[in-house]
């Protein structure tokens, strides 16, 4: 006769123990140094790796049935979004702009996510370590397939979206963010954790998707606020499980916080520097906008960075390095940066424009001390000079670009807002240039991998290319003349004010 055995049902915390802890052996023919050789060489001391917790203990059946809910959701909406004709309920056509960068940098940066996720996930030790990093590099592929599926639907109808991964690696803006990732995927496993757990979750995030998702609702855009919804409940595990590391780190012996505070200021500057592309997108091509750049960071980088750096001040730590440049620099950097996408307009894959009265307004109300002093006039002088010669106002020149960050040297000097930052360091008989005192730094703590750095825009100068534009835009899949320019005279936009006529009226 059979026995009846009563089936314990194991709560959530149970499982996860069971899952993680009993999985892990002590190998015995292979040493530990063979099996995990990059945990040791950044210099990172740990001496109990079973004292890392994951803070969620979530097991991959409960994973799974989660992430699957959120899976089925989003395709209904976006299915829905394709089906209506969503794309027409946008505020303008000036939004896409906003779309395509996200597209062009951020999307491809999810998947350079993932991949670093996989590669840590093996590299550490603890098992609960790997299993954390195991499902964050599921949800990294997840949100970069979820943005491009969501994305597709405007590839039909609207250009500039469709070598959005060539691009990744050949135009002059999406190396900025291109270049922060390669630099996490080519250091060791800590300094990854810094770069994404920290910088990118926990400082960028929020200063991203956030306002970002917010815009996208005020300007129309449902799929796009699906998929941030979507990702924004992984984005609290994923910022959780960058502080836990920064803990473990600093709570496992104190010869590791010269270290961690060293990768808080690297990893701090890298991100305002690819925050500075979001700056643009937040202050000038939202139609409808939700707050400024400004307003963003007093938010999300003073008041949540603040509290996050008091909570770590326990451990020595202090605010990162070169804060208070980022600080000041915030009432500046999008309206710099525009100005240079303006001028380069030929060499973006995506549409830019000069701001209306209407926009300048609002921008010096929310940047008083700035905006009238010292963009207001540039504006008026490029508007001044497209009336009198009837053409654009294009800068063919090339400029210098910074080693680290990858910008072109567009940011001034702290302290002097009319003149231009630009710092240089001789290595081995070769000159290199940088933005600023924070990418300076970064490139002199490790010239080695710097001077390997690849910057795609020196190309058009070389053989083959030999400075002919004409090859350069084929080279980076741009459309001369659909992809890029001034919105104002732009297809997307005649197309989709012509669609939307069709769609209000009886014509
Ligand atoms: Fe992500
Ligand atoms: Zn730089």
């Amino acid at each position: 006769m059979d026995m009846k055995t009563q089936n314990k049902k194991l709560t959530q915390k149970e499982k996860y123990r069971l899952l993680t802890r009993d999985l892990a052996w002590e190998p015995s023919y292979r040493s530990s140094a063979e099996i995990f050789p990059y945990i040791d060489y950044e210099g990172i001391k740990i001496t109990d790796w079973d004292k890392w917790e994951d803070p969620f203990r979530l097991t991959m059946d409960a994973y799974w049935k989660y992430q699957a809910e959120k899976e089925r959701k989003f395709y209904a909406i976006i299915d829905a979004h394709a089906q209506n004709n969503g794309h027409l309920n946008i505020t303008d056509a000036r939004y896409l702009s906003a779309l395509k960068i996200f597209l062009q940098a951020i999307s491809p940066a999810e998947y350079s996510a993932h991949k670093g996720f996989a590669r840590v996930g093996r590299e550490f030790r603890g098992v609960g370590t790997q299993v954390a990093c195991q499902m964050q590099a599921i949800d990294e592929i997840r949100h970069a397939q979820t943005q491009i599926h969501a994305l597709s639907n405007y590839n039909k109808f609207y250009n500039g979206f469709h070598a959005f991964a060539e691009q990744r690696d050949r135009i002059w803006y999406t190396s900025v963010a291109r270049s922060f990732f390669d630099d996490a995927m080519s250091a060791g496993p800590f300094e990854f954790m810094m770069a994404i757990g920290f910088s990118f979750e926990y400082v960028l995030t929020n200063l991203l998707f956030v306002p970002f998702m917010s815009g996208a609702a005020y300007n129309g855009d449902m799929a796009t606020v699906t998929f941030g919804f979507s990702a924004q409940s992984d984005e609290a595990r994923h910022m959780t499980l960058g502080l836990e590391c920064i803990k473990f780190m600093l709570e496992q012996h104190p010869d590791n916080l010269p270290l961690v505070q060293a990768w808080i200021d690297k990893w701090f500057w890298r991100g305002v520097r690819v925050l500075s592309l979001v700056s643009t997108m937040m202050d000038y091509m939202l139609p409808k906008r939700v707050m400024s750049w400004r307003e963003a960071w007093n938010i999300y980088g003073v008041e949540n960075g603040g509290a996050l750096f008091k909570d770590l001040a326990r451990y020595g730590i202090r605010p990162p390095k070169h804060w208070d440049q980022a600080e000041e620099a915030i009432d500046h950097m999008s309206h710099q940066l525009m100005l240079a996408l303006y001028q380069w307009k030929f060499g973006t894959a995506f549409h830019v424009w000069v701001p209306s009265e209407e926009d300048m307004d609002w921008l010096s109300k929310k940047y008083p001390t700035t905006f009238d002093k010292y963009y207001r006039p540039r504006w008026e002088h490029i508007k001044k000079h497209e009336a009198a010669t009837g053409a654009p106002f294009n800068n063919f020149g090339l400029p210098k670009l910074c080693q680290c960050c990858q910008l072109p040297t567009l940011f001034t000097e702290p302290g002097d807002p009319t003149l231009t930052c630009h710092r240089e360091t001789v290595y081995k008989g070769d000159t290199y240039h940088f933005c600023s005192d924070g990418c300076k730094d970064i490139f002199d703590n490790e010239p080695e991998k710097y001077i390997q750095a690849w910057l795609p825009m020196p190309g058009l100068m070389q053989a083959p290319l030999h400075g002919d534009l004409g090859a350069w835009m084929d080279w980076a899949f741009l459309t001369d003349g659909q992809d890029n320019g001034d919105f104002a005279t732009s297809q997307d936009r005649e197309n989709f004010e012509r669609w939307r006529a069709q769609s209000t009226s009886n014509q």
